[in-house]
């Protein structure tokens, strides 16, 4: 793969499964920046600052050391040195990321440190696939292949709760589809970059696609 392939849309489309296997297909470097968010969540959690408190948000994620990793077979962020790659996708976080991420300060510095990861990775490898939910609007707008994947908020619940339950958290369907529908309206509706399509995105819909699948209409929009 040479340039970017940005991949956006809401949780439980497939996406970062689909994202990190396209990128080791084809020998590119594979960027979670939901993952970025979600550190900075933790970072805030753990100072203990009120979440509605924006000033605040920001200098924590001005003083955060994050270093998050492109190796699609092995992705790892790291919190002021720390492994954090489990906890970031705790319920506590999963919670309290959209709020942090609705912060303009938070959004612009790890934009701004996205894309100097992707500049790197470009030079070191020729090729990244990113994976977020403003990459084809905010932070690589000029990437030749945007794809925008989606699919009904039901088969998307019933794909987050089967992931709990792989990693040993419990959770009713109901519940994880509330959480899903909350999560989604905050991203949409957020001030800067809000969850959205880019114009010029191709837009996959994945809610009777496996994996296998949605890594195949991937590989062909590649292709083309
Ligand atoms: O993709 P993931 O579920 O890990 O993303 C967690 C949260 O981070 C999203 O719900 C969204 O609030 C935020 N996010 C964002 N912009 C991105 C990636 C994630 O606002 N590019």
């Amino acid at each position: 793969l040479r340039g970017v392939v940005a991949l956006d849309g809401p949780s439980g489309t497939g996406k970062s499964s689909a994202a990190r296997r396209l990128a080791a297909g084809l020998g590119a470097r594979y960027l979670d920046t939901g993952a970025m968010y979600r550190a900075v969540t933790l970072a805030v959690l753990r100072a203990g600052v009120d979440l509605a408190d924006p000033a605040g948000v920001a200098k924590v994620a001005r003083d955060a050391v994050l270093v998050q990793g492109t190796d699609p077979n092995r992705s790892t962020t790291f919190l002021d040195g720390e492994d954090v790659g489990t906890e970031i996708r705790g319920p506590e976080v999963t919670l309290a990321v959209s709020p942090v991420s609705a912060v303009p300060e938070v959004r612009a510095q790890l934009v701004a440190e996205q894309r100097r990861i992707i500049a790197e990775a470009l030079a070191e490898a020729g090729g990244i696939v990113v994976e977020g939910r403003d990459i084809g609007t905010a932070v690589v707008p000029d990437a030749p292949l945007k794809v925008y994947l989606t699919a009904d908020a039901e088969a998307r619940a019933q794909r987050r709760a089967k992931q709990d339950s792989a990693s040993g958290r419990q959770s009713t369907l109901d519940a994880t589809l509330a959480d899903v529908q909350r999560r989604d309206t905050y991203d949409s509706t957020r001030a800067v970059s809000p969850l959205r399509a880019a114009g010029d995105a191709v837009v996959l819909d994945t809610t009777s696609l496996d994996l296998a699948g949605t890594l195949a209409a991937l590989m062909d929009l590649v292709g083309d």
